[in-house]
């Protein structure tokens, strides 16, 4: 017997949003010149008018927040930076609601995971680092730890609180100064998160947001008084990034992009790993870096997890980003969409076999049912480039070394999980496979103190933990 769930909206009431924003630029907002709108990505309601900066508001930006690192953030005591972390941190949790709110409104996501994911992990980000301001010397990164200076960073629509609270956090916290762009698609929570800076009394300059498209970018990356870049994004932008920077003294980081590869081995805890494939890719839409987006089975449990994996799929419920009850939202963009179209199609033209669960999609926004592709080969186009949608392209394999030699067989190396219940295949496995984060009987988790980041196409540098510190530092290796 199944249940009917009744419609459990969440209120709408709790965020007030403005007709139009501006920049926010050495403590106050500035009007914008140029603006565009931004839409909800589940009704295609127009929500507000985004302003686009140019040069002279990039270089207004990097002026406040020089003059922030010169005469102010750099010369504070570690202790007093901290004060000021941990206020933003606790107000982000006192203002959670509206930030949850907003985010699904803005991104589409399911309101269940900005309020129990994206906005707690954001909150978490501001206290750990608040916790590392004043005991930086102990770090293990040399005796007398100094910051680099202004601090470029470039964030994408898919988490997007919890991908500034990756970027400020550590770069506040090791003394840094920073002008942050936030992904055209999805302004508002930043635009929300600069309100925190003023509320928490953050010296003017210390953040500065400006919001645009990808040419706002191309002017942060290219700006002289810039000293470090930190860009989250796709492949094909991080290396238009890294050709900019190449020939200047600007230090950088890429979490770029992925094709993960979610191992299950015969012996796998099967309902917990199908558990386990859902929440790889179907978490956030599918619309993330590190989702498992290969499933790569044993021969002789693939039947079995199939059949369990398509029962699990029907009881997904997809709709209504603002419902509490819905587990899968809206994709977050019409480009994106007609991308996640396009390499579906891609599977079909191939030979791949495609199958959903029978589900209502809404009439208007921008909506892909979850979908898995079986009897994908390596070949296949669903099987190397990343779809970034609610898309599983499904492989077998028949030896542990086979599953090892699929998985890398990708020009990524972001993640990767395993699925056994033998504690050295596991630890076999995870020294074989080229990925930076490896879970094992779990997937998609993600935490402060726990560094983040790939091999090969997938960046450079670390976030997160203490590894992530050192991408702030002078003369630190990046690990
Ligand atoms: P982009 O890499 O284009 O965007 C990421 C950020 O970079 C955005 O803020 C974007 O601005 C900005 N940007 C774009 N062009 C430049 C540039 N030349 N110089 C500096 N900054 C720039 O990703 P998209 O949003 O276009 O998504 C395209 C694909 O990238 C997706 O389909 C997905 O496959 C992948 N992706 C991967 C992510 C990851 O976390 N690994 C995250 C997002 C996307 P704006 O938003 O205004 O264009």
């Amino acid at each position: 017997m199944s249940f009917e769930y009744a419609p459990a909206p969440e209120s709408r009431a709790v965020v007030s949003i403005k007709p139009k924003y501006g920049h926010f630029i050495g403590g106050k907002f500035v009007a914008g010149s140029k603006h565009f709108p931004t839409i909800n990505p589940a009704t295609e309601e127009v929500l507000s008018q985004i302003a686009l900066a140019g040069k002279a508001e990039v270089d207004a930006a990097v002026k406040a927040a020089r003059k922030a690192y010169t005469s102010t953030w750099s010369k504070m005591s570690g202790k007093e930076r901290g004060k000021y972390l941990y206020r933003i941190a606790r107000i982000m949790q006192e203002r959670a609601r509206e930030f949850a709110v907003l985010e699904t409104l803005d991104n589409g996501k399911p309101i269940r995971e900005s309020r129990d994911t994206d906005i707690p992990l954001a909150a978490a980000h501001f206290f750990y680092h608040a916790g590392w301001a004043d005991k930086l010397e102990y770090a293990g990164l040399g005796t007398s730890p100094k910051p680099l200076g202004v601090a470029g960073q470039i964030i994408p629509w898919n988490f997007p609180l919890l991908m500034l609270a990756w970027k400020v956090a550590p770069a506040l916290a090791t003394g840094n100064t920073v002008v942050l762009k936030p992904a055209e698609s999805t302004s508002l929570t930043a635009l929300l998160f600069a309100e925190v800076c003023q509320q928490a009394e953050l010296p003017a300059g210390v953040v500065n947001i400006v919001t645009g498209d990808g040419s706002t970018g191309a002017l942060i990356v290219n700006h002289p008084d810039i000293d470090k870049i930190a860009f989250t994004g796709s492949t094909e932008v991080g290396k238009i990034i890294a050709r900019a920077v190449a020939p200047t003294k600007k230090s950088v980081t890429l979490e770029l992009g992925g094709k993960a590869a979610n191992i299950v081995f015969e012996d796998a805890p099967i309902d917990e790993t199908v558990e386990g494939i859902v929440n790889g890719i179907f978490f956030n839409q599918g619309h993330v870096c590190c989702a498992g987006s290969r499933l790569l089975l044993q021969e002789n449990v693939a039947e079995e997890v199939l059949h369990k994996l398509k029962n699990r799929m029907e009881k997904i419920r997809v709709g209504d980003p603002m419902d509490k009850n819905t587990d899968v939202g809206a994709i977050n963009s019409k480009e994106q969409l007609a991308k996640i179209i396009e390499l579906a199609a891609a599977g079909d033209a191939e030979g791949a076999e495609r199958w959903s669960p029978a589900c209502n999609l809404p009439g208007k926004g921008f909506w892909f049912a979850p979908t898995i592709f079986t009897g994908v080969t390596q070949a296949h186009r669903i099987a190397r480039e990343e779809i970034f949608g609610p898309v599983l392209s499904v492989l077998t394999f028949r030896t542990p070394q086979e599953a090892i030699e699929k998985a890398n067989n990708t020009p990524f190396g972001l993640s990767a999980g395993i699925w056994s219940e033998k504690g050295s295949r596991t630890l076999w496995a995870s020294q074989q496979l080229r990925a930076g984060v490896i879970w094992a009987n779990t997937f998609n988790k993600f935490d402060p103190t726990s560094p983040f980041g790939g091999y090969k196409e997938s960046g450079w540098g670390r976030e997160g933990g203490r590894h992530g510190l050192s991408a702030y530092l002078k003369g630190v290796s990046h690990e």
